[in-house]
């Protein structure tokens, strides 16, 4: 249910009106607007409270949820969630460039790409320390010294660190070193995962799973949320379609349907999402154009070296050139870049 407080509601109406869901058995998530306070009651609701909580001091009205997803929907926040870390913003008018390699190779595979994308225009650094991987025998990535490297090219550009954490037990250990936790598309339904990421500081970057459907990805936002962490940020990064001339199917249309449901911010990547280093900078611009709030791009200074997926990383030139064509987009629909 959300209680939708009046414009004049008290500080100690609000405070009172947590206290009421509470004891309810119900769990209480405040959302100041600028015009108006919303307390969503969520939880076990099969009973109705709604005419005990709409006597309480300060309430307007008390209206069901129709979403599943409870504090993800538009029903709740009308306004767009902006999610900031460090370096990078994403969201409100303003669209994050997250781009580096898919793995930390190295200290200096990992500096030169940061300071490539970078010079270029990039707002975060991604890499990941940690890979899921789908054969064992790949290159599962250099954990916490590769967090180390991660935080040495951040002390040299300043950007922010965004990278994967794969396990529930690993999110203390990547919380120290990252300013945004990834969660990858293989672990959009890992739901230990979402509570141990939701109750961290860090924002949170979640990427669709490959057979999920949208529904399932807002409510895997959902428990992020739940547990206390309101700085989500939903990646689409394609999904499996009958179709194998790209990795995967990138279904741009997403964009827009989550604008009509959520006020989370919506990233796309274009990387993963076609497989094919050609068509990045093409379906990067498209993203943009579909009304991204960001983007996350593989960027690698050597490509065909890279340890994991070069098919489909630009080299910094390809990245800046992708730059320059996305900015040309954003310009046009008034959002910085
Ligand atoms: C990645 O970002 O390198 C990654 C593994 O992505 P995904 O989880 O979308 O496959
Ligand atoms: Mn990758």
């Amino acid at each position: 249910m959300i209680v939708v407080m009046k414009p004049d509601a008290s500080k100690a109406d609000v405070k009172h009106m947590v206290e009421r869901i509470e004891a309810l058995g119900l769990k209480a998530h405040v959302i100041v607007g600028t015009e108006r306070t919303v307390i969503a009651a969520v939880g076990d609701d099969r009973k109705t409270h709604k005419e005990s909580l709409e006597s309480g001091p300060g309430v307007s009205e008390v209206m069901p949820i129709l979403a599943p997803y409870k504090v993800a929907s538009l029903e709740l926040k009308r306004e767009p969630t902006t999610v900031t870390a460090g370096s990078l913003v994403v969201g409100g008018g303003t669209i994050g460039v997250i781009a580096g390699p898919c793995s930390v190779e190295s200290e200096e595979q990992i500096l030169t790409a940061a300071k490539a994308v970078k010079a270029a225009g990039a707002t975060a650094l991604r890499g990941g320390a940690f890979k899921p991987r789908t054969s064992p025998y790949s290159f599962q990535g250099l954990k916490e010294d590769g967090l180390k490297m991660l935080a040495t090219a951040r002390d040299a550009t300043g950007l922010a660190v965004v990278t994967e954490v794969v396990a529930s037990e690993d999110v203390d250990l990547v919380a120290r070193y990252a300013d945004v936790l990834q969660v990858g598309a293989r672990n959009m339904q890992n739901y230990r995962l979402l509570e141990a990421v939701g109750s961290t500081d860090r924002p949170v970057l979640l990427k669709r799973g490959p057979s999920a459907t949208i529904e399932e990805l807002l409510l895997a936002a959902e428990y992020i949320l739940n547990a206390g962490n309101p700085n989500v940020m939903l990646c689409e990064r394609g999904i499996r379609t009958f179709e194998s001339h790209t990795r995967f199917t990138l279904p741009l249309a997403t964009v827009v349907y989550l604008h009509n449901k959520t006020h989370l911010p919506v990233v796309v990547d274009p990387s993963h999402g076609t497989g094919h280093t050609y068509l990045v900078p093409q379906m990067a611009a498209a993203s943009v154009a579909a009304g991204a709030d960001g983007l996350i791009l593989e960027v690698h200074p050597d490509p065909e070296n890279a340890l994991s997926d070069g098919y489909q990383s630009l080299t910094p030139k390809q990245f800046a050139d992708t730059m320059q064509l996305c900015r040309k987009v954003a310009v046009a629909l008034d959002k910085k870049m």
